[in-house]
């Protein structure tokens, strides 16, 4: 499915310490198939992936600690853009009852969808609902919607299939507005297609009751279906949000994706199952995450901003460049990059660390932190700046000023003097036009 591929494609570029171009165009085309095969709108992706693009290999990206993490928020970002930014909620009525109006076609879960939104509403903001019976045509439908009512306990308020749809819906807001019901449900009918008779009908039902949302309620498992009937029914009525159901079952999940893009209306709500309680707000961003399983990861940048406060980066990075990095520092990073999680991965999403030769010999294990930080504590400010001047007894002395051992104190000098090295390899590669060194 699409969240495997895209986990699948993310997997390749996430430790990466710099991203070439020629990484993004292959990232990009991987999430591009994705999409297609998991029925996105053509368009759509296209546009997606030439703001990926743009983006990818622009400065936010390059500049950043973690560039191959950072592309994948760049696509976190713009998935939520696309599918809406914000969640949008239900607008209420400051002047009750507020009037929602459910369209679609039959089938798609309009009525179970009445209920579960009025259920949803009553629950969540107090409110009074009344549902209103307006699908005269399908056998039953009437009564459907009274056993939903019966069995959240809320009035329906029906006609029988003599009226015409119009007319129910007028007299039920009047008859809310007379009742007390904060907000008013308009459940009506459907046809297999979308037609003109149809149309007709909804629009004058939109014109007597001037609803405050007009809510089509498309299936999920319908795909690229979903998105066209979209946009036929928002050219006709003018939708204010969508209800995708059904997104429990077995869907390939792009019709979620295309819906804000393609009609420029947003989804509020989808359905997750049968059951009147299977109803959830519609949230881009958790969706995007979901989509690319990657709580995770932006878990990760997010403590990696939060722990690495920019300043210190900066001046950490002078200190490199300077080659005036001590032991001190090396604390300070120590008690920076602790908390953040396994120190692999850290080191992974340094830059350019993972082009530099011996970087596995410098993996320290998590473990071994506590004795570091312990060894360099007990070493004299002098030995911290200058640690060559570390002879044998000095050696002995640390070690057993921090419980450790003289092969310990032996590593960790070693690890020191290697990191400084591959600092300076780094600092030559990302400097790029660094001055000619005679002995290369
Ligand atoms: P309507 O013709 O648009 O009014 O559709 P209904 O509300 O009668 O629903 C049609 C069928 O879809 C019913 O069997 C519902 O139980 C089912 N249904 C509606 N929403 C969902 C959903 O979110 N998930 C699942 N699995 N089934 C749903
Ligand atoms: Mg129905």
């Amino acid at each position: 499915n699409l969240a495997d591929r895209l986990q699948e494609t993310f997997k390749k570029i996430r430790g990466k310490g710099k991203v070439s171009e020629a990484d993004v165009k292959q990232m990009t085309r991987e999430v591009r198939l994705a999409l297609l095969e998991a029925d996105v709108n053509f368009k759509v992706v296209k546009d997606f992936i030439n703001r990926i693009k743009e983006r990818a290999v622009g400065q936010e990206v390059l500049k950043s600690l973690t560039p191959g993490q950072q592309v994948i928020k760049v696509v976190q970002e713009e998935l939520t853009t696309l599918m809406g930014g914000e969640q949008s909620k239900l607008h209420m009525s400051n002047k009750p009852p507020t009037v929602v109006m459910l369209v679609g076609l039959q089938g798609a879960g309009k009525t179970t969808t009445t209920g579960k939104l009025a259920n949803y509403i009553r629950k969540q903001q107090n409110k009074k609902p009344l549902l209103a019976a307006c699908d005269i045509y399908r056998p039953a439908a009437i009564k459907q919607l009274q056993t939903l009512g019966s069995q959240l306990d809320m009035p329906v308020f029906a006609m029988g299939d003599k009226e015409s749809p119009v007319e129910i819906a007028k007299q039920a807001v009047a008859k809310a507005k007379e009742d007390h019901n904060d907000i008013v449900f308009i459940d009506t009918a459907g046809r297999l297609h979308v037609d003109d008779a149809l149309m007709e009908e909804l629009e004058n039902i939109k014109e007597a009751t001037q609803p405050d949302e007009i809510i089509l309620v498309v299936d999920a498992m319908t795909g690229q279906d979903a998105v066209n009937v979209a946009e036929s029914f928002n050219e006709r009525l003018g939708l204010t949000g969508v209800v995708m159901t059904k997104l429990d079952g077995d869907t390939r999940g792009g019709a979620a994706l295309s819906v804000k893009a393609v009609t420029g209306t947003p989804i509020k709500f989808v359905g997750m199952g049968e059951k009147l309680d299977a109803l959830e707000p519609f949230h881009p961003e958790r969706m995007a995450s979901r989509i690319l399983g990657m709580g995770d990861v932006l878990t990760l940048i997010e403590k990696a901003q939060a722990t690495v406060d920019e300043e210190k980066a900066k001046e950490m990075e002078k200190k490199m460049r300077t080659m005036s990095f001590t032991f001190d520092d090396f604390l300070e990073q120590l008690s920076q990059v602790r908390n953040m999680g396994p120190l692999d991965e850290i080191l992974g999403m340094m830059p350019g660390a993972n082009k530099i030769k011996g970087m596995k010999n410098l993996k320290i294990d998590d473990k071994q932190i506590g004795h570091i930080e312990a060894i360099i504590r007990s070493m004299t400010p002098a030995e911290k700046t200058d640690p060559d001047i570390i002879n044998a007894s000095r050696k002995k002395r640390i070690a057993n000023g921090s419980g450790t051992s003289i092969q310990e104190v032996n590593r960790l000098l070693k690890q020191f003097k290697d990191m400084k090295k591959m600092m300076k390899q780094m600092m030559g590669m990302t400097k790029g036009k660094k001055k000619k060194n005679p002995f290369n």
